[in-house]
């Protein structure tokens, strides 16, 4: 089994055929889909369609592109709404300096009301960090100086300080179909190098499409080629590395039904 830790099913991309995706997902062996907010005045969507499909799980957050539409939510709102049964983690949260899109300032406090309903919670955060190496590090590390909490950096395209400064922070590190792109040897050789038990595989669809779907719409089925490019670098079979990434997936998002 492989699971879709991150992808967006609310997204219009896929309003069409919805059902299509996620039966072509169950028959490519994806056993779970994580559908990941990016704003917390929209969950309704995702809990309308986590309700449609029993594997289907989502989160609570404000991606850090809409920071300053929702700037100001408190992290006791967050937490109020992990209650829902269907709602595994928070996130997407972060910070995003590629974009000019949210300001850094509403990305920080953003970041850090979502770290505390982590902490609050113990559910995992879903980190996204673009091209902001250097102030997510150090976020991370005031954070966790203040007490633990659990994390995964999605779609992971940093450098290797950040991504080995948060795993010794107990965090994971998520791969998507960048992984696969001719282009990425750097972080394939990060990938290779990380802890086996740290690792994650995700497509962010749809986003991002791997390999040879490159440039069409992604969907979680295609988590399959992230994983056959993850087990070729690191040197072990598809099945090994389906095997850890799943184990990996429960024991971070403790909350879905292994
Ligand atoms: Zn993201
Ligand atoms: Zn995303």
């Amino acid at each position: 089994m492989l699971v879709d830790s991150h992808c967006h099913l609310d997204f219009p991309d896929f309003a069409e055929d919805l059902d299509g995706i996620v039966s072509r997902a169950r028959a490519a062996g994806i056993g779970r889909m994580v559908t990941i907010s990016t704003r917390v005045r929209k969950l309704d969507q995702l809990l309308a369609i986590t309700e449609r499909y029993e594997d289907v799980y989502c989160s609570v957050g404000t991606h850090p592109h809409n920071a300053d539409e929702e700037d100001g939510i408190a992290s006791d709102e967050l937490v109020a709404l992990t209650e829902h049964p269907k709602v595994v983690a928070l996130g997407e949260a972060g910070l995003d300096y590629f974009y000019d899109n949210g300001s850094p300032e509403a990305q920080a406090r953003g970041f850090r009301a979502h770290i505390a309903a982590a902490r609050t919670t113990g559910l995992p955060l879903v980190i996204h960090t673009r091209e902001a190496d250097e102030d997510c590090a150090r976020i991370l590390e005031e954070e966790a100086a203040k007490g633990a909490f659990r994390a995964v950096l999605h779609c992971y395209t940093g450098g290797r300080e950040l991504a080995l400064k948060a795993v010794s922070l107990g965090l994971y590190i998520g791969f998507t179909g960048i992984l696969t792109f001719k282009k990425s040897e750097t972080l394939r050789a990060l990938a290779a190098e990380l802890p086996a038990d740290r690792i994650l595989v995700e497509t962010d669809s749809p986003y991002l499409a791997p390999g040879k779907f490159r440039g069409k719409r992604n969907e979680p089925a295609f988590v399959v080629e992230v994983a056959k490019v993850l087990a070729e670098t690191r040197g072990v079979s598809f099945d090994e590395i389906s095997r850890q990434t799943s184990e990996n997936f429960f024991r971070l998002f403790s909350k879905v039904k292994a």
